[in-house]
């Protein structure tokens, strides 16, 4: 595939504007990659449509071929349904927390409830597992094991008693929890090998006798094309509030993600990657995008075009500062790429006097760079390219324009100059005003 899509890629790159049937092509080395990734078809279509209305909508970026451009937003917009942000685990105002794992046999639920077991103590939860597999034989001593190993208690029935009933059990350790101050309880629960109509009741009732805070449902990334129809039978009969990956570490590029996430709705939170208890991590949609693609160099590639055009036009900001003729427009644009970018500002916080700006940079919130824009917008050309000019009825004028009051305009049109007074400054103390100085 890398090797088809390089060469899409490279046709791509001599052209100047993206045409309709670049992205149709794009797009079809981009359809049969979440295919090889084992995206279910139905999202693959919906995924390939959405994408294909953006590219056509999307403003062409000067620091990216439209190659890149394509490929940077179907990776963005995967990373979108993703989930952008981790969701976190939703905690109970009145402890314990209940948190239900269901899903097929196999999926990992046990080992998982280990790890969640775990990663929770290590973040001072009292956590406490609750065996509420009853079907296997060996489940409960499973449990026991992995309680053991994770230093967490293990509610289960007491043996000798016949099979017991798993919705009792959920609901005596839920008392039991509450008893020993645990703030957290980790329901395990029977899974079959593949969706019937017993293990979701069995499931559904264990959910309405504990009402759980969270009932993860926890998938095999595996699982592949399946992961579909077994996503819905979940959803259909039990419910399920987040998604838990596993089986991570294995070749699966991981179009099982995409496919939940797009067939439920509901967040991925977790991702198992290994049959250690501590081979676990938050969920990070960004890593499993590029695991998706199978584009890393493509993404990487993008990165750092990206990152050189930035520092190229810090550069040509700063060689026009040093030089005195900074102009307003610059000036903003200066305060933009300060927040932005860490390299510039850093710079700066080395220079004697620059500490200054660079903190003042920093503490310029959105709301205070949106009025600074609109100040500046409300000048004129002339205005913004000798400041010089900008008189007191200008200035009156301006802030009536702007929305502002007299003084932020002052204000502004202060710090520019003393800005600009400062890097002649140092310009001429290090010597960096003529070419490439600022990049490092
Ligand atoms: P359950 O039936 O849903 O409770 O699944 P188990 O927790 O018993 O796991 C089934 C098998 O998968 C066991 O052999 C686990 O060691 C293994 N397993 C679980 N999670 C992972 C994982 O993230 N990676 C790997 N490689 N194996 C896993
Ligand atoms: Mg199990």
């Amino acid at each position: 595939l890398s090797d088809r899509l390089t060469s899409v890629l490279q046709n791509l790159r001599s052209k100047g504007r993206l045409t309709d049937a670049d992205i149709d092509s794009t797009a079809r080395e981009i359809r049969i990659a979440l295919l090889e990734a084992d995206v279910a078809l139905p999202v693959v279509r919906d995924f390939i449509a959405q994408i294909k209305q953006r590219a056509k909508g999307a403003e062409v970026s000067a620091a990216l071929n439209p190659a890149q451009q394509v490929v940077k937003i179907v990776n963005e917009e995967l990373i979108g349904i993703l989930g952008g942000e981790t969701r976190r685990l939703q905690f109970a105002k009145q402890p314990p927390t209940v948190i239900m794992l269901a899903g097929l046999q196999g999926s990992g639920k046990t080992t998982l409830a280990g790890k969640l077991a775990r990663w929770l103590r290590n973040q001072n939860h009292a956590p406490m597992l609750v065996a509420c597999d009853l079907q296997r034989p060996n489940a409960v001593t499973q449990l026991q094991v992995v309680g053991e190993r994770a230093g967490v208690p293990v509610f289960a029935p007491e043996p000798g008693n016949g099979v017991g009933d798993p919705v009792d059990v959920a609901r005596r350790a839920i008392e039991e929890g509450k008893r020993a101050q645990h703030d957290v309880v980790i329901i395990d629960t029977a899974g079959r090998l593949g969706v019937d109509e017993e293990l979701m009741k069995q499931a559904a009732d264990i959910r309405d006798a504990v009402q759980p805070d969270e009932v993860l449902f926890v998938v095999d990334a595996m699982i592949g094309q399946d992961a579909v129809t077994t996503a819905e039978a979940f959803r259909d009969g039990v419910g399920f509030s987040g998604v838990v990956l596993t089986k991570l570490d294995g070749d699966a590029r991981g179009g099982a993600a995409l496919s939940v996430r797009h067939v439920t709705g509901q967040p991925i939170m977790f991702a198992s990657n290994g049959e250690k208890l501590e081979d676990f991590d938050a969920f990070h949609p960004d890593r499993m995008a590029s695991r998706i693609l199978g584009m890393g160099d493509v993404l990487s590639l993008i990165e750092s075009a990206e990152k050189v055009f930035d520092q190229e036009q810090a550069q040509q900001a700063a060689e026009k500062l040093t030089a005195g003729q900074l102009t307003l427009e610059d000036f903003l644009e200066q305060m933009l790429a300060v927040r932005k970018m860490g390299p510039i500002g850093n710079l700066l916080g080395m220079l004697p006097g620059g500490a200054q700006m660079k903190d003042a940079a920093a503490n310029i919130d959105d709301k205070h760079l949106d009025r600074l824009q609109a100040i500046i917008r409300g000048m004129t050309p002339a205005e913004r390219a000798d400041p010089k000019i900008i008189n007191a009825s200008r200035r009156a004028r301006i802030a009536n324009g702007s929305g502002v009051r007299v003084a932020e305009v002052n204000d502004l049109v202060n710090r520019f100059f003393e800005a600009r007074k400062m890097m002649q400054q140092m310009a001429g103390r290090f010597g960096f005003g003529g070419g490439g100085g600022m990049s490092r």
